[in-house]
């Protein structure tokens, strides 16, 4: 892919990223089911049995926007997906970008990227690498006039409650006033005037996200994971210019998989299940500019509400996928979730 290969910008953009075999799938010697031909087109190689035992590759393909094979790195993705939005909440508008998956699929890689300390580019994720072209952008003399300041917030979602990364796991209620305006009551809103500061926040706010005392079941995968980056006027109200939301979604994994059965699982199960199915149906209606959009639906969609509406929201959905076999039914999940040519 190329500067060239940027395609027009439109409201909805969906790809997918095949992540590499790690070393533990190469030990075990798994296969590699999913191959990226380009042109936005994935294939899996599904093995089959016919009834007479006779075993065949069952090849099924999915077309996107973009698809990125195991070679991209995160800068490449995000050129692609993240970066175009920065560009339209300079221009007042609402961008949200979402990463899709199995758990173990890549989807904190590619938000997240690696923050633990090195700070060359490659250990980057989408979240720093847009803070950094926020920064950017505020320098650009074409935005200077505008008077803007940075902000950030960093929320979890986890069995429908919201809580502040930012401040201690709070547990957050969720408003809606007269006008269906959403608030999440009380998040911390930091302002921001570096990408490192951005990173500081991420590293505090994510070991906060795995260790709090707050839903003591919640693992990372099970949550999920908001970042907003808030460009507000420097006026006396701070009114509100634009906003970008860039969330890493708790894992899509059915609760066939998982080993425990006990209540508290189940629920948790069901609360993903709906608010990604409730994802799937705000971004098909923004897609359609229908006027009804059923954000009330899940904990998710009430608070990116914002993101659904309007002539400037515009959405990125990057669906992970694992190219093991052993992954081959969460992998066709996805991509059934995701497909361009199914329901976005
Ligand atoms: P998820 O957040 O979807 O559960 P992770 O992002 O934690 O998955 O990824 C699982 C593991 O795979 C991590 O060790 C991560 O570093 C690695 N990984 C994911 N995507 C890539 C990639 N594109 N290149 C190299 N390693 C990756
Ligand atoms: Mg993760």
């Amino acid at each position: 892919l190329s500067a060239a290969d940027l395609i027009e910008p439109h409201r909805i953009c969906v790809c997918v990223r095949k992540r590499p075999l790690n070393k533990q799938e190469l030990m075990k010697k798994e296969i590699d089911v999913v191959s990226v031909p380009g042109n936005g087109t994935l294939l899996v190689h599904e093995p089959k049995q016919k009834v007479d035992l006779t075993k065949y590759l069952d090849n099924q393909v999915f077309h996107f926007d973009y698809s990125f094979d195991d070679s991209a790195t995160n800068e490449l993705v995000y050129k692609f997906t993240a970066k175009p939005l920065v560009q339209s909440i300079f221009e007042g508008g609402v961008a949200t970008c979402f990463a899709y998956g199995q758990t173990g699929s890549g989807k904190t890689h590619t938000m997240g990227g690696d923050f633990t300390g090195r700070q060359q580019n490659s250990s980057k994720g989408i979240y720093a690498l847009a803070a950094q072209d926020v920064f950017a952008h505020l320098n650009h003399r074409k935005f200077a006039n505008l008077d803007l300041s940075v902000y950030v917030t960093f929320f979890e979602i986890y069995n429908g409650k919201v809580y502040d990364l930012l401040n201690k796991k709070t547990k957050l209620r969720v408003l809606e006033d007269d006008r269906q305006q959403v608030q999440v009551v009380g998040l911390e809103e930091v302002y921001v005037s570096t990408t490192e500061e951005v990173i500081k926040i991420l590293q505090t706010g994510s070991a906060c996200r795995t260790s709090g005392q707050t839903s003591a079941n919640a693992n990372s995968s099970r949550s999920h994971a908001v970042l907003q980056i808030v460009l507000r006027r420097n006026d006396r109200a701070t009114t509100l210019h634009g906003k970008f939301s860039l969330v890493d979604l708790a894992g899509n994994e059915r609760g066939t998989d998982v080993n425990s059965y006990d209540r508290s699982t189940l629920v948790e199960t069901a609360e993903i299940n709906r608010s990604l199915l409730a994802l799937k149906e705000c971004i098909r209606s923004l897609g359609m500019n229908s006027d009804h959009i059923p954000f009330r639906m899940s904990t998710l969609t009430k608070v990116l509400r914002d993101s659904f509406i309007g002539e400037k929201s515009r959405t990125c959905m990057i669906a992970m996928v694992s190219p093991g076999m052993a992954s081959c039914d969460y992998t066709m999940n996805t991509l059934r979730y995701a497909d361009r040519g199914n329901d976005f």
